[in-house]
């Protein structure tokens, strides 16, 4: 019961299929009501009519009676020869000895065989009227049969000439049985025109009289001329004298009115008594209910709909409320993927599953790659169309049964049920292939863009039996795709866990490094084509008890990631800058220093300010310190974000070097969009010189890059003569290398200094000092 009502209140249109079917009872049970009101009313007008007829009927017939059995006595007196005998006046008192109730109804006579009266209630002697004009005289001189005969209405020859009136003859005969005259009584209609009067009929409603020739003798309403009409060519004639009662329907003849009709034969007399009563009065009554219930019944069927209407308008608008507030807190509201509350619900589904059935499956952790330069570079609303195109697609690639969702930023996950690694690999590979397509972004007037993903995979049963762990062991596979150079597959591997494990340990190890002061900085000198120093590279160095000396390399990566590289670097520019100046305090004279620095510390809205401060500190000026950072700097992020700290940092004097330069990006454009003043060929490109041409190529035309711009192009990783000669051939200006000097904790580096400026006076000046010198003269 409960589940009917819950589920009634999920559906809207119930609730206006409910409406209109209580508008549908209601109206038909007031067209039953009101059709049974009309019958009752019929019936009500038919028993009335009934009753009327029976009424109307039994009076006539009892005065028809009357005037019969006077007419009878006047017939008896006439045939009985003593009468004759007896004197005029006398004959009439016993002729009409019973004739004085039908008086009223008119005058009673008899006639000789020529139609002379002979006996007459109205006068002694008779008057001298002859009646052998006259049907009822003729009918019963012709007829031997004829018995009691009412004639057609006539207008009498004296006294009210003007009321109509009928007569009963009966025939005389004498003792041979010839005619002998006839016995007459007549009858003023006016007579019945009273009874009739008396009838309730309603406003349309009749009562006739009729012969059963059709003739019609009295009717009311009255009007002279229907008196003496006929009926009998009407329609409805027949059944009138076919049976001496009944009840029917029918438009009249005479005045075209549609009435209920009840008729009956006046006893043995040739006369028949119709009620009607017009339908129209009939059903007045009715009519007039029937309006009232129908307006009534129609404003509650109006009003049914509508409130049903507005219920179900306002449970729909719930419902769509409802279902958007599920979908929000279920579903990512720019992919329509599920999300990550609805992920992990769907993992615990799968995982019950595939308990239960002892079946493996594999979690594909995806993550876009370089993502956020898209976002940057593009702006948020073609990164938005990106993550769209990008979801359709990964929907489009997985099974039906199959979960994939978006876990936030730029990272999808899927979920694939019965899958093993061979269906994997295949799905992610395909995966791969269908996000590599090229992306038209609306936003950008059609622009495309291509981005790559890469994929961490992990399997169940056998590299996690829960949720978490399949997905964080799916993450940290998805990790090592990137690091293995991005738009890859990789499967999660135990060891993967303990590199993840140590890069979190190292972390942490760095930060208590940073705090305990336990970092330090080497130098590295830049030296000219004569070997004159013309500056240093700091490069900080870290070494702990438990893991001994630590790469840069990898230090740096891990501080990248953890964000703790600002702090490292202002550390090192604290440090090189107070240890330049120190130098310089101490009379060894370093031309400048150059820091590494990486996007994050552009990042800083404080790091133009933070590096004037520390310059001043030092007591340093700009063209003191020289910021070298790598091309990626400049690409991987932002250049937007970046550019105002940059510019600032330029405009301080502050000269700006692109480090590893030709590992990056091939665009070039960037070198004259930013303020650069210095190129650092890739020690890659140097170690191949004179060993891969191609490599070789490059050197050059790094070195071509950079006297065409007019930059300085400073070689690292200078480790042999040969190397130093053919850059020196090809316009290198500076170089860097073992060569010359690895890097040196600051006290070797005094020494290499020392020992540098006595090789370098034995030798004396070069024409290296000579191109310097014409070179800062092109510079500024
Ligand atoms: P880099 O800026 O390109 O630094 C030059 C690297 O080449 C240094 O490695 C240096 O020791 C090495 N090197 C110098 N001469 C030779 C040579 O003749 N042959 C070979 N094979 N190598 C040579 P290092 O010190 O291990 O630094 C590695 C990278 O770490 C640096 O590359 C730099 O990008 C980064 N780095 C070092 N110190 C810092 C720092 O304080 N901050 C930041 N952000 N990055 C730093
Ligand atoms: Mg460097
Ligand atoms: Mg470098």
């Amino acid at each position: 019961m409960i589940r009917v009502a819950t589920s009634f209140l999920t559906k809207p249109a119930l609730f206006v299929f409910a409406g209109i079917a209580i508008a549908l009872a209601t109206t038909g049970v007031t067209v039953v009501s009101l059709y049974e009101m009309r019958s009752d009313a019929m019936t009500q007008a038919r028993d009335a009519a009934q009753n009327l007829v029976i009424s109307l009927q039994k009076e006539t017939e009892r005065n028809l009676d009357i005037y019969q059995l006077a007419m009878r006595e006047v017939e008896t007196s006439i045939e009985t020869p003593s009468i004759y005998r007896l004197p005029q006046d006398v004959r009439q008192l016993v002729a009409f000895s019973t004739a004085s109730n039908a008086k009223e109804l008119g005058a009673l006579f008899a006639t000789d065989a020529a139609g002379n009266l002979i006996l007459d209630s109205r006068s002694v002697p008779p008057r001298k009227i002859n009646v052998s004009e006259r049907d009822y005289f003729q009918v019963q001189q012709q007829k031997t049969d004829a018995g009691l005969y009412l004639s057609k209405p006539f207008l009498p020859r004296a006294g009210d000439r003007e009321q109509p009136q009928i007569a009963l003859s009966r025939r005389l005969e004498d003792k041979e049985g010839r005619f002998a005259g006839i016995v007459a009584g007549t009858l003023r209609l006016d007579y019945f025109r009273r009874l009739f009067e008396d009838s309730i009929l309603g406003q349309h409603g009749t009562i006739t009289l009729l012969r059963t020739d059709g003739t019609v003798l009295m009717r009311q309403p009255y009007r002279k001329d229907d008196i003496g009409s006929s009926l009998a060519g009407g329609h409805s004639f027949p059944p009138l004298v076919q049976s001496d009662h009944g009840t029917y329907v029918d438009i009249a003849v005479l005045d075209h009115v549609e009435r209920l009709y009840s008729f009956r034969r006046t006893g043995s007399y040739p006369l028949v008594v119709v009620v009607g009563f017009a339908t129209e009065d009939i059903y007045a009554g009715w009519r007039k209910r029937a309006t009232a219930i129908s307006i009534v019944t129609l404003i509650l069927d109006v009003l049914f709909i509508m409130l049903s209407l507005m219920f179900s308008g306002q449970l729909r608008k719930r419902l769509a409320m409802d279902r958007r507030l599920q979908r929000l807190a279920w579903f990512d509201s720019l992919t329509g993927l599920p999300n990550r509350a609805q992920l992990q619900r769907d993992a615990l589904r799968v995982l019950t599953d595939a308990g239960r059935d002892s079946s493996s499956f594999a979690t594909l952790f995806i993550d876009l790659d370089r993502f956020k330069r898209i976002n940057d570079t593009q702006g948020h609303a073609a990164g938005d169309e990106v993550l769209s195109a990008i979801a359709s697609r990964l929907r489009d690639h997985v099974r039906g049964e199959d979960v994939i969702g978006r876990l936030g930023g730029d990272e999808f996950l899927a979920i694939l049920q019965n899958c093993d690694a061979l269906g994997a690999t295949h799905i992610a590979g395909r995966i791969l292939q269908a996000v590599d397509q090229p992306i038209v972004i609306n936003s950008k007037h059609d622009t495309s863009l291509t981005i790559s993903a890469s994929i961490g995979i992990s399997l169940y049963p056998h590299d996690g039996e829960d949720s978490d762990t399949l997905l964080r062991n799916a993450d940290m596979a998805m990790y090592q795709a990137k690091s293995a150079g991005r738009n890859q597959v990789r499967f999660y591997a135990p060891e993967y866990e303990r590199q993840a494990r140590e890069h979190l340990e190292l972390e942490i190890a760095l930060q208590r490094a940073l705090k305990a002061g336990a970092l330090s900085v080497v130098y590295q000198p830049k030296v000219d084509v004569t070997g004159a120093l013309h500056g240093a590279e700091a490069l900080v160095r870290w070494s702990n008890d438990k893991q001994g000396f630590i790469p840069p390399d990898r230090f740096i990566a891990i501080a990248e990631e953890s964000g703790l590289i600002a702090e490292v670097d202002a550390w090192v520019l604290g440090e090189a800058c107070r240890q330049l100046a120190e130098w310089r305090a101490g009379g060894i004279d370093v031309p400048n220093i150059s820091v590494n620095v990486c996007a994050a510390d552009f990042k800083r809205p404080d790091y133009p300010a933070f590096i004037a401060r520390t310059l001043q500190a030092h007591g340093l000026d700009p063209e003191d310190l020289i910021l070298e950072m790598t091309e990626r700097v400049l690409f991987d992020e932002s250049a937007d974000d970046i550019r105002p700290s940059l510019d600032a940092i330029h405009a301080l004097g502050i000269a700006l070097s692109i480090d590893d330069f030709g590992t990056g990006y091939s665009s070039l454009s960037y070198l004259h969009r930013f303020p650069i003043k210095e190129l650092k060929i890739d020690k890659s490109f140097v170690r191949e010189i004179g060993v891969d041409a191609m490599a070789q190529s490059l050197a050059q035309a790094v070195l071509n890059i950079g006297n065409v711009l007019k930059l300085t192009v400073v070689a690292e990783g200078v480790e042999t003569q040969s190397q130093r000669d053919f850059l020196s051939d090809h316009g290198c200006h500076l170089y860097q290398g073992y060569l010359f000097s690895p890097p040196l904790p600051p006290e070797d580096f005094v020494l290499w200094i020392q020992a540098h400026r006595q090789r370098t006076y034995t030798r004396g000046p070069t024409s290296a000092h000579n191109w310097m010198e014409s070179r800062s003269a092109q510079v500024s």
